[in-house]
């Protein structure tokens, strides 16, 4: 399956609300089969990355990301889940194959892999000055309720937020997808008691997108006889942004002595990216190069502190 997801908007003829609706099954379905996880790990991971993909598109600046962790108490330890403006995707689980039996209603437990205590920060970096960090209590770690949570604590923008990932008896991915919807400013009274009303009798998401409706089909069920119009569609696929040179500056960042024990071993060192997999390898060579430029800089640091006069200096 193609590694893309579509991200649809419909707003209200009025104005005053939107629906941001996403079919994200090629991207999580990509996710699941290049990384080991356990099956409600996959469905965590793919209500995470599709609610990324969704606020994501609502960055207006092409620069700008915004990062979903999720800090519950479950074995899954953590999710994070980050995108950006331009539809980049990216996630991973600190625990990617914690498993827990299913739940009561004999769903897949991801509000207990989460954990249903925690937190979950919401950070939305615009590309410059100082990121906003947004962060409440968790509900239920999962994930669809706990993003509703934050919009009305968080950012007083009155949000639904519905995801829905099925996951197949092997493993592997069936669908998945979701929507925020989302009163505007100034919207009526009248207009959200009907919303919460068209939303309270929606059928399961999950269902809804495993049978294969569209954009269009289930706006016409969220909205009903309120007229509106789709405004935008976009593109978003799992993409990780990872370099080795932010690797290799981290590696070169981290304690002298640990730098120097390393170089030492002669065994040269090795990351793997938590997002994508992706292997980058330093040799010992570079370890010693690596090294040799923290000395120098540590030296430079050195001397410019002597030489900078006292009264500069408090
Ligand atoms: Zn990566």
């Amino acid at each position: 399956m193609e590694n893309k997801g579509t991200i649809t908007t419909f707003l209200t003829e009025d104005g005053f609300a939107r629906l941001i609706f996403g079919e994200t099954t090629g991207i999580v379905a990509w996710a699941a089969g290049r990384f080991t996880l356990s099956k409600t790990v996959t469905a965590a991971l793919g209500r995470g990355l599709t609610a990324a993909a969704l606020m994501g598109s609502t960055l207006k600046d092409e620069a700008g990301s915004l990062t979903l962790r999720f800090r519950g108490n479950g074995p899954a330890g953590g999710l994070t889940c980050v995108s950006d403006a331009a539809g980049n995707v990216r996630g991973c689980a600190d625990e990617p194959t914690a498993e827990l039996p299913p739940n009561a209603a004999g769903k897949l437990d991801v509000g207990g892999v989460i954990g249903r205590e925690g937190e979950l920060y919401v950070v939305r970096d615009y590309g410059f000055g100082e990121p906003y960090v947004g962060h409440v209590k968790l509900i239920s770690g999962e994930i669809a309720e706990d993003i509703t949570n934050y919009y009305a604590v968080s950012e007083q923008t009155p949000t639904v937020c519905a995801l829905g990932v099925r996951v197949n008896r092997d493993g592997s991915l069936k669908s998945a997808g979701g929507f925020l919807l989302q009163l505007l400013p100034g919207a009526p009274d009248s207009l959200a008691e009907k919303l919460e009303e068209r939303v309270r009798v929606l059928p399961s998401l999950s269902a809804l997108i495993a049978e294969g409706k569209t954009a269009e089909d289930v706006a016409a069920l969220v909205f009903g006889d309120i007229p509106y119009d789709a405004v935008g569609q976009s593109e978003a696929r799992y993409r990780c942004t990872c370099e080795r040179e932010k690797y290799r500056r981290s590696i070169k960042s981290i304690g002298i002595r640990e730098l120097t024990d390393m170089a030492r071993s002669r065994e040269g060192a090795e990351v793997v990216c938590r997002f994508c997999g992706e292997r980058y390898f330093f040799p010992p060579e570079e370890l010693d190069a690596m090294l040799a430029e923290r000395k120098a800089e540590l030296r430079a640091n050195a001397a410019r502190r002597d030489s900078t006069p006292p009264e500069e200096n408090s």
